[in-house]
């Protein structure tokens, strides 16, 4: 075919952020100066031309209903000449560049039921993971637990009291989100699968659900003359790796599923390499609508950090100068065989800094 009869690739990614972006934003690109904290919730950057643009960042309930939305966006069209961002947290942050309509916007917003926070030294919104609502392998609801430990939490994220910023990440399944938190909420299954025979030859593909095991665990087999698969009970970590692929392979469960919580994840090479998060209490309930026992653990770490912490030192950095040993004196949580990791794969099979390797 000749080049000229080709179609035209039709561009379906993400679009150029650039027309989305306040003026004053796009006309001082690279060109910021510095920056300062006025308030909570609220960063004034000057750039080099001697503009100004002032942040207020305001936390949601994170699944937002259109009624929300068009709540929020007309405080922008009010008070933020129309132009609003939604963070990676799910923060809404609106760009206001006359000074005078900062304290307005807030009030605003407050009288709404909505806060504003989550800026330098404070804990911000929990990163959201929610399977139920766009992936196919969770194990419980983690908007749930990220609501209920913001409302616990709320008091940190609107005031600046924490040693350095906190960031709490959260999971619906074991294997995927939730890394990148100085703490983080995971959920741990303590069973292997169940499986559902009369269902497998009808949804599963054998083949790909026995080479997605990463402990070879999984076999073909005949089950009351229909095709199946079985586990050997074993060697299965419990990871719910087969669940996605086989919805058949049923990990989920009231009373095994589990959650965990994670310390010092690092995804930066900022001031120091990456770290990985570190296992501090395990088979916690997972206990909806509120969480209470997960809540109380973070609680519990967040309370210990701001009285132990230096200025500026992020969980991680904290528990590395302490000493692990201290940290769970510090914390009272107990130390059990169950966090001492001898799994040595990792160190050939995981990445374990941010440089990329061929
Ligand atoms: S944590 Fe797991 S189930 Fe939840 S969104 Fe991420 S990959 Fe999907
Ligand atoms: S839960 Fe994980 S280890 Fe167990 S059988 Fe499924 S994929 Fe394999």
């Amino acid at each position: 075919m000749a080049m000229a009869d080709m179609r035209p690739p039709i561009e379906s990614g993400c679009p150029d952020g650039f027309q989305y972006m306040h003026p004053t934003m796009r006309r001082n690109f690279g060109l910021w100066k510095y920056h300062t904290d006025p308030k909570p919730g609220v960063l004034r950057h000057v750039a080099e031309s001697g503009e100004e643009i002032f942040t207020v960042k305001v936390g949601t309930q994170r699944i937002l209903d259109v009624f929300s939305l068009r709540e929020l966006t007309s405080i922008g069209d009010e008070f933020a000449d129309g132009y609003i961002r939604f963070t990676i947290r799910s923060n809404v942050e609106y760009y206001v560049t006359d000074e005078s309509k900062v304290d307005p916007l807030i009030e605003a917003v407050e009288k709404l039921g909505y806060v504003v926070g989550g800026t330098k030294n404070s804990v911000t919104s929990l990163s959201h993971t929610q399977g139920w609502l766009h992936c196919d392998i969770p194990g419980t609801d983690a908007s749930g637990v990220v609501k209920s430990m913001m409302d616990e939490l709320i008091d940190e994220f609107k005031s600046w009291n924490m040693p350095n910023r906190v960031h709490i990440t959260t999971s619906c399944c074991q294997i995927n989100c939730g890394g990148q938190g100085d703490i983080a909420i995971n959920v741990q299954h303590t069973k292997p699968p169940k499986i559902d025979h009369a269902q497998v030859s009808n949804v599963c593909e054998r083949p790909s659900v026995v080479a997605r095991c990463p402990v070879a665990a999984i076999r073909p087999a005949m089950v009351d003359g229909k095709p199946s698969l079985e586990v050997d009970e074993k060697k299965c970590i419990c990871c719910g790796a087969c669940f996605p692929p086989c919805p058949p392979m049923m990990i989920n469960d009231a009373e095994h599923s589990k959650l965990a919580v994670w310390v010092g994840g690092n995804h930066s090479n900022a001031r120091g390499k990456p770290t990985f998060q570190k296992l501090v209490a395990s088979a916690i309930p997972n206990n909806p609508p509120r969480w209470p026992e997960a809540a109380g653990i973070v609680k519990l770490i967040l309370k210990c950090y701001k009285e132990d912490a230096r200025d500026w030192e992020r969980v991680g950095e904290w528990v590395e100068r302490i000493g692990w040993p201290r940290f769970f004196e510090l914390t009272g949580l107990p130390f059990t065989k169950y966090h001492i990791d001898n799994w040595r794969g990792a160190r050939a099979s995981l990445n374990a800094s941010t440089h990329i390797r061929f």
